[in-house]
C-alpha cells in the first residue's frame, strides 16, 4: 500500500514542494485538501477549450460547456448515490447549502416555539444561519450536549426530540475533533417526530462514500474544496418532495421560467435554487474529483487513512505533555500541549515545513464546552499523507518542545 500513495502522491503537484527549508508535511486537509492534476487539467480545459455560459445553447460550446456542467451534477448524485440529479444543487460551498436551507425552508416553514436541534459539535456554518432563522421566525436553538468523551450525547438527543422539533441539523464529522458522529440513528430519532433532517457533510465525503438513500436524509451538504476539488463550488442534495415546495432564496437570471414586470414564474429545481451564472468550471472540475476518487480503491484508502490516524493518535498520547481531546476517527486531530499556547507550537512546526491548523476552528461553543479557550493544534489527513509526515510532525512537536 506504502508504494501505491506515494504513486498517488504524485498526482498532487502541491505535494512535492520545499517549505521554510523542508519538504511540506501537509496535515491541514480539514481545512481545505490539495487537488489532483486531473482536477487541474479540467479547470483549465474548460477555460481554454470550452469556456462559454451554460444553457445557452444556441451554439456549439455553450452545448459543450452546458453537456460537461450537467454531467458533473451527474457524477456527483451518482458519488453521493442521490435518487435523482435534480436533488443536486450547486452552491459556493457547505455554508451557502446551508444558507439556503436556513433561507428557503427555515424562514418559510418554522413557527414561533418549533426548535431546531443542533449539537455542540457543529461548525459555526451550522449554527450561525439557524440562529439567523430562528431570530426571523420565533424558532428556537435546542443543543444536544456531549459526553464525558467529548462524544455525541445520544440519550440526551432522545430526551431533547419531542413534538416541538422541527428540524435536526447536525455534521456528520466534527471538523474541530474528527468524530463521526451517529447521524443514522439521530436521523431516525427525527423521523419519528416528523421534523425535516439536515447533514453537514463537508468533514465526510473526502474520506468515505456516503450514501444519501441508506442515511435517508432530507438535506446534505458538502464543499468541493475538502474533497480535492476547487474552492467556490459546493453541493446541497435536497430531497424533491422539498425542493418542490421550496421558495427560491435568490433570485435573477437562470432560475426562471417566465418573467414580467408583474409576475414571474420559477424554474423547476434544481434550476430554481441557481440564480446566475453558476460557478461552470468549479462544477466541473468537482465533477473530475469524483472521477479521481472513483477511481480509487476507496475502502483500501479508508483502511490505509484510518491507520494512519491510529498511528497518529498513538503517537501524539504517548507524549506526556499532549492532550489528545475527544476521539478521532476520521481526518482530524486535535490536540493541546501542556502551558504551550496551540499558535506557538504550530509556528515552530511551520519552521519545519509542517502545516497544521489552530485556534477554534470555526467552532467556539464546542471549544467553550471542552473549556480550551486558547482552542487546539489540529493536524489533519488525507489519504495521500504518509507515516513520514506522521513521524515528520512528533519529531516537529520533539524538537519544538526543546525550542520553548
Ligand atoms: N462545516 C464543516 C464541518 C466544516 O469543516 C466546514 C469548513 N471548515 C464548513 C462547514 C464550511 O465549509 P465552507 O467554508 O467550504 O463553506
Amino acid at each position: 500500500m506504502a508504494t501505491d500513495i506515494k504513486a498517488l502522491r504524485r498526482d498532487f503537484p502541491t505535494l512535492a514542494q520545499i517549505v521554510n527549508g523542508h519538504p511540506l508535511v501537509y496535515l491541514d486537509n480539514a481545512a481545505t485538501t490539495q487537488k489532483p492534476q486531473l482536477v487541474l487539467d479540467a479547470l483549465n480545459h474548460y477555460y481554454r477549450d470550452t469556456n462559454a455560459n451554460v444553457h445557452r445553447a444556441s451554439h456549439a460550446l455553450s452545448g459543450q460547456a452546458t453537456r460537461a456542467f450537467e454531467q458533473a451534477r451527474e457524477k456527483v448524485a451518482r458519488f453521493i448515490h442521490a435518487p435523482s440529479a435534480r436533488e443536486i444543487i450547486w452552491t459556493r460551498g457547505t455554508t451557502e447549502a446551508i444558507n439556503l436551507v436556513a433561507f428557503s425552508l427555515g424562514r418559510h416553514f418554522l413557527q414561533p416555539g418549533d426548535e431546531i436541534l443542533l449539537s455542540t459539535l457543529e461548525h459555526h456554518a451550522n449554527i450561525v444561519p439557524w440562529q439567523q432563522a430562528a431570530a426571523a421566525t420565533g424558532a428556537v436553538l435546542k443543543v444536544i450536549p456531549l459526553t464525558d468523551s467529548a462524544g455525541l450525547d445520544l440519550a440526551a438527543a432522545e430526551r431533547l426530540i419531542n413534538k416541538r422539533t422541527k428540524l435536526l441539523a447536525v455534521g456528520h464529522v466534527s471538523n474541530a475533533l474528527g468524530q463521526v458522529n451517529p447521524v443514522a440513528e439521530l436521523i431516525a430519532m427525527a423521523k419519528t417526530v416528523g421534523a425535516v433532517t439536515m447533514i453537514d457533510g463537508a468533514q465526510a465525503v473526502g474520506h468515505f462514500p456516503v450514501d444519501m438513500q441508506a442515511l435517508d436524509c432530507d438535506f446534505y451538504a458538502f464543499s468541493g474544496h475538502k474533497m480535492f476539488a476547487p474552492t467556490g463550488i459546493g453541493v446541497l442534495y435536497g430531497k424533491s418532495e422539498w425542493l418542490e415546495k421550496m421558495p427560491p432564496w435568490q433570485t435573477g437570471g437562470e432560475m426562471i421560467e417566465t418573467v414580467s414586470f408583474t409576475h414571474t414564474t420559477f424554474a423547476a429545481p434544481p434550476f430554481k435554487f441557481e440564480a446566475g451564472t453558476p460557478n461552470i468550471a468549479g462544477a466541473i472540475a468537482l465533477g473530475a474529483a469524483v472521477d479521481y476518487l472513483a477511481a480509487q480503491d476507496r475502502a483500501a484508502l479508508m483502511r490505509y487513512e484510518d491507520i494512519l490516524l491510529r498511528q497518529l493518535v498513538d503517537g501524539l498520547s504517548a507524549m506526556a505533555d499532549i492532550r489528545v481531546i475527544g476521539r478521532p476517527q476520521a481526518g482530524a486531530v486535535s490536540f493541546v500541549m501542556n502551558s504551550v499556547h496551540p499558535q506557538d507550537l504550530a509556528t515552530l512546526l511551520d519552521m519545519q515545513g509542517i502545516a497544521v491548523r489552530t485556534g477554534h476552528h470555526c467552532a467556539m461553543p464546542l471549544m467553550q464546552a471542552l473549556g480550551l479557550k486558547n482552542g487546539t493544534v489540529r493536524a489533519s489527513l488525507a489519504f495521500y499523507n504518509t507515516d513520514d509526515d506522521v513521524a515528520a510532525l512528533l519529531a516537529g512537536i520533539d524538537k519544538a518542545r526543546e525550542l520553548l
